[in-house]
């Protein structure tokens, strides 16, 4: 089988973040694989250890991106491609992000190709469909089982709490939800495989595309954190004076009764 997971490297939201000049800043942040894209490289290394073939992850980004695909290989996959835009791009959207990532797979005859259901920094959850949609094959988002029989599928999918199992055939492009899999961390062995296993860089020109060609459709006008939380009030006395005062806050200062 012929899979490929597509890997976003994203800043570590558990951190700190700062705006600067409207941009969040990537002075100090920390990156990692986006976490969702963990639970995708996981199930295709598992599908592919079920089913035999190989797993390519794929990332668009800059040379730093290599840092996360190395750890993909080091988990399991097989190949790595990074379509390095750095010289070639300074703005980029989702229509940006999936218009390059169809162009890459128009000649893979992917039999499956998994991504994460949302990246935890953008967090538009387009990319997949999106693709999906450039390349003309099925897609399931948020998934939380995965079988694969022949060129069938039996995905289930998660409804916001509840289940969805849905049967399509393959070519297939679908989304990884929590709940997939456990991801494995890298061994030292693999640590150590990944540093021969291939990584191959692209640009823009490799795939036949202009800058024209991916020009972003929406424009961010303005990045901010929301509003610091002002501290509570905590009321004392006799419970009875309490609930009288709770009542004229909320009807006088929150104006909610
Ligand atoms: C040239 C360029 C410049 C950009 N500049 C900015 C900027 O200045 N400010 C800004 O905020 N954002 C910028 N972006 C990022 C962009 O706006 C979105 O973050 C990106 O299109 C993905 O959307 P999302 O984060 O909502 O991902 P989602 O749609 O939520 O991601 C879902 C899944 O899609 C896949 N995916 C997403 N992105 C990639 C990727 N890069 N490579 C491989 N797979 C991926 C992953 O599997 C991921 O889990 C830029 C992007 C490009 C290409």
């Amino acid at each position: 089988m012929n899979i490929f997971v597509m890997m976003k490297r994203t800043f570590d939201t558990e951190e700190k973040i700062t705006v600067q000049n409207g941009q969040i800043s990537e002075d100090g942040a920390e990156f990692i694989i986006n976490p969702y894209d963990e639970y995708a490289i996981e199930e295709a290394i598992q599908v592919r250890d079920a089913n035999d073939g190989e797993v390519t992850v794929v990332t668009i980004g800059g040379e730093e991106s290599e840092k996360e695909l190395r750890t993909a290989l080091a988990m399991g996959c097989d190949k790595a491609v990074l379509i390095n835009i750095e010289d070639d791009l300074d703005e980029g959207d989702q229509y940006t992000t999936s218009r390059i990532l169809a162009e890459f797979f128009k000649d893979k005859n992917a039999d499956l190709i998994i991504g994460g259901n949302v990246a935890i920094d953008g967090g538009s959850g387009q990319v997949g469909p999106r693709l999906a949609e450039l390349l003309n094959i099925s897609y399931v988002t948020t998934i939380t089982k995965l079988e694969i029989d022949g060129d069938k599928a039996t995905v289930t999918r998660d409804v916001e709490g509840d289940s969805e199992v849905i049967e399509t055939t393959l070519p297939l492009l679908v989304t990884a939800q929590q709940g997939l899999n456990e991801p494995r961390y890298p061994s030292l062995p693999g640590i150590m495989k990944a540093k021969k296993k291939p990584l191959d860089e692209l640009e823009l020109d490799d795939l036949d595309l202009e800058e024209d060609d991916v020009e972003p459709k929406t424009k961010t006008i303005e990045i901010y954190l929301p509003p610091k939380k002002e501290a509570g009030k905590v009321l004392a006395g006799e419970l009875e004076d309490q609930v009288k005062e709770l009542v004229t806050l909320l009807r006088n200062e929150a104006k909610v009764v």
